[in-house]
């Protein structure tokens, strides 16, 4: 695998078709999981590692993200990287940079409501990149299923003609999607964060015995949710558009335990109605 700093040192690593995964390092088994699927086919994997000051509001943690290189390179190697793009602020963003892509009406709701600009900060970093990688193919975590939804979205509008692969959520042992902010979680706190699987799991089951009903399923969850300070608990069709009850949906959650932010989501299928406990099935949650 070639760590390439700068876009010229990309272009020389990477060659043919390109599968593409887009991460702000701090890489964990749910990133392995993108690059491994990105891999499988065996066309160049670069993955991009790139802490986006754009898509930070103030008082959020950019400063404090958590960065390291040599763990991520050692990671994206073992899990099939052909590249590691790991570029400086201003290689991204040179002093006359001056775009700014703004996905639309979708952007200002659930995640976006509480992170205003944080998805126009996300598409501009996205569309960049597409740009420098030029990929073929682009895979993204559900567990982000907003940013994914809306990426879609901008893929479509902008005619950019890369195939966008969503990939399952990879959970620990007690159901807690992973993420590079759960380092922050002290060990009380971590025990409090697993609320939150085990109210998508509430509602899952519910789910799968046949309720559709909109209020009730958001109350079940709900009514576990108590070790955070929720920002939102919403159901949506699976396009994000308002729920029916005869379409897929996804149920999405968003909240803060102590000082940092978490967000989950299950995708609930009137098609197979137990697919989404089949997640939770070997976990134990205490
Ligand atoms: P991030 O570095 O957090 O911006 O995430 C980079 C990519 O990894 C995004 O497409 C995320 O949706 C995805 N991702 C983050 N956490 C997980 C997870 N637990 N399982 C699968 N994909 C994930």
């Amino acid at each position: 695998m070639i760590i390439a700093r700068s876009v010229p040192e990309l272009r020389a690593a990477s060659s043919g078709p390109v599968s593409f995964v887009p991460t702000m390092g701090a890489l964990h088994a749910g990133h392995a999981s993108l690059i491994r699927l990105a891999a499988a086919d065996g066309v160049c994997t670069v993955v991009s590692d790139f802490v986006n000051p754009l898509q930070f509001g103030k008082g959020e943690d950019f400063e404090n993200y958590p960065r390291d290189l040599a763990a991520d390179a050692e990671l994206a190697e073992q899990a099939g990287a052909t590249v590691l793009f790991a570029p400086s602020v201003t290689e991204v963003y040179p002093p006359d940079f001056s775009t700014t892509i703004d996905p639309g009406p979708l952007a200002h709701e659930l995640c976006g409501l509480h992170r205003p600009g944080h998805f126009a900060g996300v598409a501009t970093v996205v569309v960049r990149l597409f740009g420098l990688v030029q990929p073929h193919r682009a895979i993204f975590g559900s567990k982000d299923y907003q940013q994914l939804t809306i990426l879609r979205r901008v893929n479509q509008d902008l005619g950019l003609g890369i195939e966008i692969v969503g990939a399952p959520t990879i959970r620990d042992e007690d159901g807690l999607a992973l993420s590079s902010r759960n380092m922050y979680l002290s060990p009380a706190e971590r025990i409090r964060a697993r609320a939150i699987p085990r109210a998508l799991q509430r509602a899952a089951e519910i789910y799968a015995a046949g309720e559709r009903d909109a209020v009730l399923l958001a109350e079940v969850s709900h009514s576990v949710l108590d070790g955070l300070t929720l920002e939102y608990l919403e159901l949506r069709c699976s396009d994000l558009t308002n729920y029916e009850p005869d379409r897929p949906a996804v149920l999405l959650v968003a909240g803060r335990v102590g000082n940092t932010r978490l967000i989950d989501n299950i995708v609930l299928d009137p098609a197979s109605p137990t697919q989404a406990i089949a997640q939770f099935a070997t976990k134990e949650f205490a």
